[in-house]
This record gives structure tokens, C-alpha cells and sequence, in this order.
């Protein structure tokens, strides 16, 4: 794993911007933290609302998240379009403006493929929570089909019609699947976001090895409700992000 770093970008914000400069420093983290985590790989990729403009967001440019850094995060608005930033940015930006516009209480998207969670994007196995950190990822994620509009595709999201259907079909859930595609998952914020997609693989690879030995027992309504409550944010997320980001140091 190569070092974080820290090199404040140009031209993206002023020097003296430490609001700013703390959410691009948490957006290269959250980067190293789900590739390393195996969340990310190659591909997929996460986004943070600026805290300046809810109508703006930061994404980095088309790079693999273990090499992100500072500079090479740019600015969009919230139909994917350029307004900061250098070089080729993600086909799949739009996703992230799509749901950014839909959702004003996230503010912080990732979409990706992690293994364990693929095959319930391909399976007609719901995925749902069976342990206690597996309730931040919603009592039922649903499905979006990019089938059932757009016919057949390359399956990237990669116009704005296809991410505002994703985002519908998300609603106001923490977490959706793309049908033979990955996922994505969303939060208030940058920390709770990526410790929802570290927990919904973990839950998708418990719920696979359960299924293996049996019928698993899920959590109930009340179970889910209070478990996502209780990782909602606040010491256990920040407890679970020191420990991410010194793995990934
Ligand atoms: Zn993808």
C-alpha cells in the first residue's frame, strides 16, 4: 500500500479552507480505507458533498481508489458536469449527482463491487441484515434492474436517465443493489457511508456461509431498527475509522 498523500490539490479550494481541506483529507482516506478493506478494487469509487454548496460535489478523477490522492480530486455539480478540477473524471459520476440531487440528507455516495456482495446482485436471494453492524445497510436492500427501463446495456451507469432511475429505486434507503452490477450505498456522511459498505460486505459474506449451512435467522423489524440506530454515527463509526485508516496507513 502506497503512503497517504497529503498534498492539499490546486485550484479546487483557497489555502485557507480548513472545512474544506478536512473533507478532501477524509475523501483520500475513505479511498484507501475501501480498497484496502476490499471494497473497492480497480474500480468503483466513493463521493463527498461540498460543504460549501449542497449543490456540488467531490469525486476524484478516473483512478483506482488505492492510488487516489488530493490532487486528484475535482468538483461536479449535481448533473455530473465539470466545475474544478483536471483530467478524465468517472463515466459513472452521474450516479453519485443523481442521487446527491435526489437525497439532500446523504451526503457522501460509493458505489462498488465488492465480492461478497456481487452475488446477491445475480442470485434471487435477498439480501438482508443477519448480525447486529448489518442493520446499517437497511432491513431489505433493494434491487435496481437497469433492465426494466434501458433494455440491454453495458450496465455502467453512465447517463443521467439511468442514475435518476437508480436513485428512485434506492428511495430512502442506506443501500441499493445494481442488478449483475454491485451496489451502492449512502450516508449523512463520509464516515457513516463507508462504514455501511464495510458492513454490508460483511453481512453478504455471513448471509452466504449461513445459507450454507442452513436457513439463516435474520434480524427481526426491531432488532434492525435499534441496531442501525445505535451505529448510527457517533463513537463506534469514529472507533471503526481510526482503526480502517491505520490499516490502510
Ligand atoms: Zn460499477
Amino acid at each position: 500500500m502506497t503512503t497517504l498523500d497529503r498534498r492539499q490539490p490546486e485550484g479546487i479550494f483557497s489555502a485557507n479552507d480548513t472545512v474544506t481541506h478536512s473533507v478532501i483529507d477524509d475523501l483520500v482516506t475513505a479511498n484507501r480505507i475501501l480498497a484496502g478493506e476490499g471494497v473497492l478494487d480497480a474500480f468503483g469509487h466513493i463521493s463527498v458533498r461540498d460543504p460549501h454548496d449542497p449543490g456540488a460535489f467531490f469525486l476524484s478523477r478516473s483512478r483506482s481508489p488505492e492510488l487516489v490522492e488530493a490532487g486528484d480530486i475535482m468538483r461536479f455539480d449535481l448533473e455530473g458536469n465539470v466545475l474544478e478540477g483536471e483530467g478524465k473524471p468517472y463515466l459513472e459520476r452521474v450516479l453519485h449527482a443523481a442521487i446527491l440531487a435526489a437525497r439532500p440528507d446523504v451526503n457522501s455516495v460509493v458505489h462498488h463491487h465488492a465480492p461478497s456482495v456481487l452475488p446477491f446482485a445475480v442470485a434471487d436471494v435477498a439480501l438482508r441484515p443477519v448480525f447486529h453492524l448489518g442493520a446499517v445497510m437497511g432491513a431489505r436492500v433493494p434491487v435496481w434492474d437497469s433492465q426494466d427501463s434501458f433494455d440491454d446495456t453495458s450496465l455502467l451507469v453512465s447517463d443521467l436517465d439511468m442514475a435518476r432511475s437508480l436513485a428512485q429505486t434506492l428511495g430512502t434507503e442506506p443501500s441499493c443493489l445494481l442488478a449483475r452490477h454491485g451496489a451502492v450505498c449512502a450516508g449523512p456522511d463520509i464516515r457513516q457511508t463507508v462504514f455501511i459498505a464495510i458492513c454490508m460486505r460483511d453481512n453478504a459474506e455471513v448471509l452466504t456461509n449461513a445459507l450454507r449451512l442452513g436457513t439463516p435467522s435474520y434480524l427481526t423489524e426491531g432488532e434492525i431498527r435499534q441496531a442501525a440506530a445505535k451505529h448510527d454515527g457517533g463513537a463506534p463509526v469514529a472507533r471503526a475509522w481510526e482503526y480502517w485508516a491505520r490499516r490502510c496507513s
